[in-house]
């Protein structure tokens, strides 16, 4: 004997029941003995709930809804039975409709909905569709037969989550089942007293019909069809990478439902468990699959956990008072009066210190449940004993599940890590005595975030992914994106790294997905898919979208997109960028973002604002944490200046060097922003800050390069005219400096906390002397490196150094994942 349920999913239309008769079939062409359980067509039950509250609180519209939902199953019957055998289901529904419109009528007059009614209102859906699947089968040359669980199930009169007595239901099915040899199909859901009331069982209570049948006829495996690939390691809807869990223990899987994973119902498992009888989640429309078997004891695992659940909207409450410290009964009291009011605790976690018990209910139930509580503690409020009972709503709970976390150290510390990491807040936690579950109350906000992220660390530690929000498609960032795409197979195979991009921005267009861009496609993508750019609101969907792991990647050199970086590192959103401007502004507001980083546990990284790819701020932060002190920072940081010092020699004029520097595209438009300094001036002010000199701006010291003519010149070309007039002061400045067998170099000094910005000569000794093309080259003098310099010198400028080093900031906040 087997016992199949299949589920509202499984039954919501024409062709998905056309895919069960067909499950039925081929179970039936094995000549297998079965019982068949159905629920209401998806989605029923909860409008019928919905008409039934409408009815009572007077509102005529019931009835078009009610009209809808019986054409909903007028349609089926006619997509399921041809036009001559079709009257007889009509007839039947539409007297099921009839009933149910009196019914309806009833509570619309007496403006009442008793949960007695209610219940009897819900029945319907599952007697409308399983009538339904019934005359379909038949009509297939099946013998099948309708059976209303109302004549076999007994329950006492608990409404909308009655209890069965076992003994007396028990007995019936049996005595049911020797009596007829069709197939019988099974209302799901419902019951009935013993005066024939009609009870339910519980919303999802089909489960628990199946497995009450299942126990009684002593199957030997119940199946549950739906319409996931059966119980997975997090609900599928909310986490995309959820996989199936092909075997779990029953234990694990009333954890797993009491928390949320709906697809089967907790308490149906109970007389299954105690018969050992097996259960198989399966999907209708997968048929192949093999689901998940659900057993008395967990099989070894590959896992620390067995899966993650939550419940989505629950509301805290919170009662403290100093008056609660070390009385007794509080805590038993408090419950008391809560069941008696049948209003159920989801999680309860009291603080050692006695001074506060917490716990969650469904939120439906908070302002009943103040009042319960302020009446039953009524003499402790009054003198002060207990001083708030708070709520709070709008938050969910998350558990994670496994009967392994008994046997393995270390879980909760990985769940709490990566919440952290993760920039949420934990509001409550607890952890079952059974070591089968430990739970977090957290914003309903952060849930989904919450739930990828853990399920990420558990099952997929192998592979991690970062979310990267990418400004500025320009030179940088578009070989940025190209980079990631060449590496895209590497990472994942080597590193297990995936590097998502879920947005993307330039000038014209935005697009968030974070399901991800194509890297080989994004400029069709950003062009196709994008809407027009607004970057407040780019960031504030980053914010809003609250994915794991995310990293906003500037590579403008946007002067005010620098505000936005506080507010993301705020929300936990690490910051990578090449732009220069939050870091060369006022100290304070550096010190702020560096301070925001660290407080939120995310990285701000700018490796390449100083010298491109070249790793000059990690050394200086490598020594730095090291302990070491710094006495002297000379660097070269401008290519433009670099290459054009190193091109200056004896039998070449100064001006020609410039506009050589220019035609290569070496310089800025105007190549006096380059000679003016101010971009040196601004890296070595960054450099400053690292080595931790709080330098302003104004504080570095430009020694002005050109003379004034040239300087003030009022045009581009005007520009070169002076140049090239003022011959004979650079050929001096070069002269002069041979004359003592040195070279020119255009250097920023950093030394006893001031910083200066100046052209100077150096003699062979300096390891600035050999220096050529356009080279960047900065040297440390510190206390460790003393007597020989530390020299990191190599190019300092350019789009593949510079997104190369943009991408090393990336790949060093994935190595911080864990
Ligand atoms: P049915 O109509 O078959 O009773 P339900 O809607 O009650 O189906 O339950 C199936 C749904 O449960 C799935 O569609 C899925 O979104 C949800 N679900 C939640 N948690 C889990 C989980 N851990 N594994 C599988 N499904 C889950
Ligand atoms: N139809 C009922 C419900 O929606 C029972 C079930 O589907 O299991 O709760
Ligand atoms: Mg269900």
């Amino acid at each position: 004997m087997k016992v199949l349920k299949f589920g509202g999913t499984s039954v919501g239309t024409v062709d998905t029941i056309k895919q069960v008769i067909s499950i039925l079939e081929n179970n039936l062409a094995q000549g297998e003995r079965m019982a068949v359980i159905f629920s209401a067509m998806g989605g029923v039950t909860n409008r019928l709930i919905e008409i039934g509250r409408m009815a009572s609180a007077g509102q005529a519209e019931y009835l078009e809804l009610l009209k809808a939902v019986e054409e909903r199953h007028f349609a089926t019957i006619r997509g399921l039975l041809n036009v001559k055998n079709q009257s007889t289901t009509f007839a039947a529904v539409k007297g099921l409709f009839n009933e149910l419109e009196d019914l309806l009528r009833g509570v619309s007059l007496i403006r009442e909905l008793t949960p007695r009614t209610l219940d009897l209102i819900m029945s319907f859906g599952e007697r409308l569709s399983t009538t339904i699947i019934t005359e379909a089968l038949k009509h297939r040359g099946i013998a099948t037969e309708y059976c209303d669980a109302r004549s076999l199930i007994r329950t006492n009169d608990h409404f909308g989550l009655a209890e069965v007595d076992f003994e007396i239901t028990n007995r019936q099915i049996l005595e049911y089942f020797a009596k007829t040899s069709a197939l019988p199909c099974v209302t799901g859901f419902v019951a009935s007293t013993a005066d024939g009331i009609t009870t339910t069982l519980g919303r999802g209570g089909s489960d628990y019909t199946a497995s009450i049948f299942g126990a009684a006829l002593d199957a030997e495996v119940i199946e549950i069809w739906t319409d996931v690939d059966g119980m997975m390691t997090a609900d599928p809807r909310k986490v995309p990478n959820a996989f199936t869990i092909p075997s779990i223990s029953y234990a694990e899987a009333m954890e797993l439902s009491h928390f949320g994973a709906k697809v089967i119902y907790p308490p149906s498992l109970q007389p299954a468990f105690a018969k050992n009888i097996l259960i198989k989640v399966l999907n209708t429309f997968n048929t192949a699959f093999e689901g998940t078997l659900v057993h008395r004891s967990a099989n070894g695992k590959e896992y620390a956990i067995t899966g993650i659940s939550s419940i989505d909207d629950v509301a805290l409450v919170n009662i403290q008072g100093s008056g609660m410290i070390g009385v007794a009964g509080i805590s038993a009291r408090l419950f008391t009066a809560l069941s008696d009011h049948r209003i159920s605790v989801i999680l309860i976690s009291q603080a050692s210190s006695e001074h506060s018990i917490c716990f969650t209910i469904d939120p439906r139930n908070a302002d009943r449940a103040r009042e319960v509580l302020q009446k039953a503690f009524e003499a402790e409020i009054a003198v002060g004993d207990i001083d708030s009972i708070s709520i709070e709503k709008n938050l969910s709970i998350i558990a994670i599940v496994g009967e392994g976390m008994k046997k393995s150290t270390g879980v909760s510390g990985k769940l709490f890590s990566v919440l952290g990491k993760n920039g949420i807040n934990v509001i409550a936690t607890a952890q079952g005595s059974s070591e089968l579950n430990i739970s977090v109350v957290l914003s309903k906000n952060d849930l989904s975030k919450a739930l990828n992220a853990i399920h990420g660390v558990f099952f997929q530690s192998e592979t991690r992914s970062l979310n990267l929000f990418i400004v500025g498609v320009g030179l940088i960032g578009g070989t940025l994106l190209e980079q990631i795409r060449n590496q895209t197979t590497y990472l994942r195979d080597e590193k297990f790294l995936k590097l998502n991009v879920a947005g993307l921005t330039n000038t014209k267009k935005m697009l968030l997905e974070p399901d991800g861009i194509d890297p080989t496609r994004w400029r069709d993508e950003l062009d196709e898919l994008g809407v027009k750019t607004s970057l407040p609101a780019f960031v504030q969907r980053i914010i809003e979208l609250n994915l794991p792991n995310s990293v906003f990647v500037d590579c403008t050199s946007d002067k005010d997109i620098v505000y936005y970086y506080g507010d993301l590192l705020d929300a936990n959103i690490s910051v990578v960028t090449p732009n220069k401007v939050a870091n060369s502004g006022r100290y304070a507001e550096y010190l702020q973002l560096q301070r925001m980083a660290l407080h939120r546990g995310v990285k701000f990284l700018y490796e390449t604002n100083v010298g491109a790819g070249l790793p000059i701020i990690n050394t200086i932060q490598g020594l730095m944490a090291s302990g070491d002190k710094f006495l002297k920072i000379e660097a070269i940081l401008s290519g433009t200046l670099s290459y054009i010092f190193n091109t200056f020699g004896p039998g070449v004029r100064f001006v020609d060097v410039v506009r050589e520097a220019k035609a290569k595209g070496y310089t800025e438009p105007d190549p006096r922003d380059d000679l003016s300094g101010t971009d040196v001036a601004r890296k070595i002010l960054i450099l400053a800050r690292e080595v931790g000199v709080p330098l302003e701006p104004e504080d570095i010291a430009i020694a002005q390069l050109l003379p004034d003519n040239c300087q003030q010149a009022p045009s581009i070309e005007a520009f070169f005219a002076e140049l090239e007039a003022s011959n004979d002061y650079f050929e001096k400045l070069l002269t002069d400096a041979q004359a003592q067998g040195e070279v020119l170099r255009y250097i920023a000094t950093l030394e006893n906390d001031r910083a200066t910005v100046e052209l100077r000569t150096v003699g062979p000794q300096h390891p600035f002397y050999t220096l050529s093309g356009s080279d960047n080259i900065v040297s440390f003098t510190t206390e460790r490196y003393k007597d020989r310099p530390l020299v990191v010198k190599g190019p300092g400028a350019g789009a593949e150094v510079t997104a190369s080093g943009v991408f090393a900031d990336i790949m060093s906040i994935s190595s911080y994942l864990g």
